[in-house]
């Protein structure tokens, strides 16, 4: 019985062709081809020769199969950086609360539409629903690799085992520490003993499955000699991929890749497993760390979504992934898989999920990212984006940069929104709108393109007067077999009225009563609440973003009654929608004159 496996295609067909050759000059030996209907497991994306040799005389040959997607050789191109996502792992532990499987799937296919190489399901042995869910997503994953982790123990593996039992292929990531301080003061052994469990380990998920990754925990502080020894030894003993992690982020960039560089210059077996590196970012240095090793030599990259993480986090999946791509050639022509348009919406779902919030000036996906609001910048960017722009916005899926609108904007600025807006320039007055506008984003902070508008066609009075304003506000919570029920009395015009209405919640019930009030029927888009000053004295404030007739309008309320916030901050988007409909109706009748 034999086979033949290659890792590409075309040494595949090279070996077809040699195969035919021996046979054709007789040399063949029947030993080497015989059929073998035997497929190994786990070889997936593999090709297989089988040639039988009948008689000596006579042959029939090759069975050829070549499976494409799940589980491909990761490690054929030498330029490419895998990208391993521990989102549902490392960052999930660091929640406060963990997370549903039904949440961690929704996550793990947002992660495979990334184009995330591997990702890391969870750590089974952990609880029995911890192994389900990653049971679960790995029965989902259509072209990423799921992986389980473990640490260097068999009931862990064998936990691992039995998440994935039955399914093509998978990663069992096992691992121990290596550094001084944790091999003696935690797990109270000498280094010997250690690398002794590693090799046991690493064997035993052998035994499971031919993709094996194996960590030396704490490899930052681990002195280099033993880091060096670790490494051969797992790889030895069957590790496919060996990573390096900073556990506790302590290491410095030129460090780090320092440490990536002896090993690829004192590990003899190094070429044989993809080495990788985990770094956290306890002092700031995950991104740079993770990038100087793989300058060092290191493919693949250890990373989560939004760099959740233990502590200070771990390298964020978009950061590395950004950087490598704009940087290309000083990173040396590496490239990844992730398709770069959809950072923004994995983003944006992990946050959502996981309840963390994304810091508004966060690399890449922070909601200030691509937001200019210097003058000098904002006239810059009209001019050419790339004057203060690196990347755009699109690439990482974002829709467009946002200029905002603020007392720092300059008139470059407004006559460019204006233009958007389909005004000539020569049908305003510039100056007049921008001192209006001035006067305006001093008192509102943040003005937007109907704001803008509505100054073309309002006096300076009608700017100050709003057409609807709150006048009283009554509301029951709800509770036990209580509907909430809210009752609001609106000033509009020079009319008061009022109206009752239940709802699912005590906000929804007074948006409800507002939007009969005002007969203006809006979808609202997102609802923020967030805490201005600390105590007694805090105020909550309300952001709304409402969409009325395809155009989005904002709205805030600030209250020390968060439903009095919300309250205000729809009345408040009411009127911008207003003061839109009264310009529409005039542009109409200049239209008709
Ligand atoms: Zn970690």
């Amino acid at each position: 019985m034999g086979y033949y496996t290659v890792d590409d295609f075309s040494s595949a067909l090279f070996l077809f062709y040699v195969l035919c050759i021996t046979f054709l000059e007789g040399t063949a030996n029947e030993s080497v081809f015989c059929i073998s209907d035997k497929i190994p497991n786990n070889k997936d994306n593999y090709i297989l020769f089988v040639i039988k040799d009948v008689s000596c005389k006579s042959f029939k040959f090759i069975v050829f199969q070549y499976k494409k997607g799940k589980g491909k050789n990761m490690a054929v191109d030498n330029n490419r950086v895998i990208i391993f996502d521990t989102t549902l792992r490392d960052g999930e532990q660091a929640l406060q609360q963990s997370l549903s499987t039904k949440q961690k799937l929704q996550i793990a296919l947002c992660l495979e539409q990334l184009g995330v190489d591997v990702i890391e399901a969870g750590f089974p042995i952990s609880s029995p629903g911890d192994l389900q869910s990653v049971r679960e997503i790995a029965l989902a994953l259509k072209t990423s690799t799921a992986c389980g982790l473990s640490r260097a123990l068999d009931k862990d593996i064998d936990a691992c085992y039995e998440a994935f039992k039955g399914i093509d292929h998978y990663r069992i990531h096992t691992f121990i520490a290596t550094s001084d301080i944790h091999v003696h003061d935690k797990l109270k052994k000498n280094f010997d003993d250690i690398v002794e469990m590693a090799v046991h380990a690493v064997k035993r998920a052998r035994n499971y499955t031919d993709d094996v990754e194996f960590s030396c925990e704490d490899a930052g502080r681990t002195p280099i000699d033993h880091l060096c020894k670790m490494v051969e030894n797992a790889i030895k003993a069957g590790a496919t991929t060996v990573n390096i992690p900073d556990t506790v982020g302590y290491t410095l960039p030129y460090e780090f890749g320092g440490i990536i560089k002896t090993l690829y210059n004192k590990v003899p077996n190094i070429d044989k497993a993809v080495i990788s590196v985990h770094c956290h970012n306890d002092l700031g240095m995950a991104t740079a760390n993770s990038l100087t090793a793989v300058m060092e030599g290191a493919r693949q990259i250890e990373c989560t979504v939004n760099g959740l993480g233990e502590r200070a986090g771990n390298t964020s999946l978009e950061e590395v992934v950004m950087a490598m791509k704009l940087r290309k050639e000083y990173m040396k022509g590496v490239y990844t898989n992730i398709v770069t348009e959809n950072i923004a919406r994995a983003s944006q779902v992990v946050s959502g999920i996981t309840n963390e919030p994304v810091p508004s000036h966060k690399a890449i996906v922070g909601s200030n990212a691509f937001a200019h609001s210097s003058g000098i910048h904002q006239d810059g960017v009209l001019k050419n984006k790339s004057t203060y722009e690196i990347l755009t916005p699109q690439s990482v899926g974002f829709k467009e940069n946002n200029m905002h609108m603020t007392a720092r904007s300059g008139r470059h600025m407004i006559k460019a929104v204006l233009e958007k807006l389909g005004y000539r320039e020569g049908s305003y007055d510039l100056d007049d709108i921008y001192a209006r506008f001035l006067k305006l984003a001093d008192r509102k902070g943040q003005v937007f393109d109907y704001d803008l508008e509505a100054l073309l066609f309002l006096s300076h009075e009608q700017e100050e007067d709003s057409q609807f304003e709150l006048d009283s506000l009554n509301v029951m919570s709800g509770g036990k077999n209580i509907i909430p029920t809210a009752s609001v009395r609106l000033k509009i015009g020079k009319r008061t009225r009022t109206e009752s209405g239940t709802g699912n919640g005590p906000v929804d019930a007074v948006f409800n009563c507002i939007s009969r009030l005002t007969g203006i029927k809006l979808k609202l888009d997102n609802f923020v609440i967030s805490a201005k000053g600390s105590g007694m004295n805090a105020q909550g404030q309300v952001d709304v973003d409402v969409i009325y007739n395809n155009r989005h309008y904002h709205g805030k309320g600030l209250s020390t009654d968060v439903i009095e916030a919300s309250a205000l901050s729809l009345i408040s988007a009411c009127n911008s929608i207003y003061r839109a409909q009264l310009i529409e109706e005039e542009k109409h009748e200049k239209e008709n004159a």
